[in-house]
């Protein structure tokens, strides 16, 4: 788990960042959102001693890293930049290799967890291992950057815009390939973003910074249906339609639905998935309604005028428009 406790960052008389507190605990995502120059970066780079604080403590599992090695520190830490820098005359292999030849795994070990990582992020090695950088498709080479903060098992992963430079559907199947990768739930992840979709679908928990400051932070439900102010609200309007529907699973939706026991010849959903999804799979597949079976066993048959009143349930409930 990681402890950010009122972490401040001066450059003279700039306050980069300005008291920022949050916790990251293990197998959850932290999205931080802002705007361009809001101190998301910095706030990033200092988990892994890239920058000193200026005031503040962090802790990693309770320990308090300004009392580390920075170059111990970093290694049980994975990190994707905002410019990503695979080194551009080594190959993929080599990218890959490197922290694990830094801490001193045999060549076999790393060879063999190389391959795994590459494998699982559609990077086989047979075929992209012996490639230098510029021969590599941006998402094959983003892919690469995450295999190469991940390939050690690292319990903390932070990345800075990583899919900023791709097209949205590679980006979309490099998040869905992310979020299903083993070890997830042995990871803490900070990621930095400033695509509020992205936000909404990685972020167990999403810090709203602005200036420096954090403004709201919370699950994605809660910024979009209680905003502390207008700014928050402001901030998610320009996307807010998809934005609600990503930030509601199915089984948040029940609430606001009756269960229909007359089960059908359709296809009975089972996945918890977000109502979004459910819109595009029903769009995807045709479908006026499909049928979800709750955790609870309940049947509960969907329309997407179901699903959109389910929205305007949650947002009476709150008193927002
Ligand atoms: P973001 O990643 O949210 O775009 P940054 O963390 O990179 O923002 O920067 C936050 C603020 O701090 C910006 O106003 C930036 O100009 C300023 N800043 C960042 N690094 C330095 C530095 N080394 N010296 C002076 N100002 C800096
Ligand atoms: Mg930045």
């Amino acid at each position: 788990m990681i402890q950010v406790n009122r972490v401040s960052k001066h450059y003279g008389s700039i306050k980069a960042v300005n008291r920022i507190s949050f916790e990251a605990k293990l197998g959850s995502t932290t999205v931080l959102v802002g705007t361009s120059g809001s101190g998301k970066t910095t706030t990033l780079k200092t988990i892994n001693r890239l920058i000193e604080p200026s005031e503040g403590q962090i802790l990693i599992d309770g320990k308090d890293i300004s009392l580390q090695k920075p170059q111990l520190l970093r290694r049980q830490i994975g990190y994707v930049s905002q410019n990503n820098g695979l080194f551009p005359h080594y190959t993929v292999r080599q990218n890959v290799a490197i922290v694990p030849s830094l801490i001193g795994w045999s060549a076999e070990k790393t060879l063999q967890r190389s391959e795994e990582i590459l494998e699982q992020l559609l990077i086989p090695m047979a075929q992209f291992g012996h490639k230098f950088p510029k021969e590599l498709s941006g998402g094959q080479y983003q892919r690469v950057a995450l295999a190469r903060a991940l390939v050690t098992r690292p319990p903390v992963l932070l990345m800075d815009e990583p899919f900023g430079a791709l097209d949205p559907v590679t980006r979309q199947q490099i998040r869905q390939e992310l979020k299903s990768l083993p070890g997830h739930p042995e990871r803490s992840i900070v990621l930095v973003t400033h695509d509020l979709a992205e936000a909404i679908e990685l972020g167990d928990q999403i810090v709203v910074m602005d200036r420096g400051k954090c403004l709201q932070q919370g699950p994605a439900s809660d910024l979009l249906f209680k905003p502390r102010d207008s700014f928050i609200k402001s901030f998610f309007d320009t996307q807010r339609f998809q934005l609600e529907l990503s930030a509601v699973t199915l089984e948040q939706a029940i609430h606001y639905l009756h269960s229909n026991q007359h089960s059908t010849s359709t296809k009975i959903e089972t996945r918890n998935l977000t109502l979004w999804e459910t819109i595009t799979l029903m769009e995807k597949e045709n479908l006026t309604s499909l049928y979800y079976q709750s955790s609870s066993g309940q049947i509960f048959q969907l329309t997407i005028p179901i699903l959109l009143s389910c929205i305007s349930q949650i947002k009476a409930k709150y008193g927002i428009t």
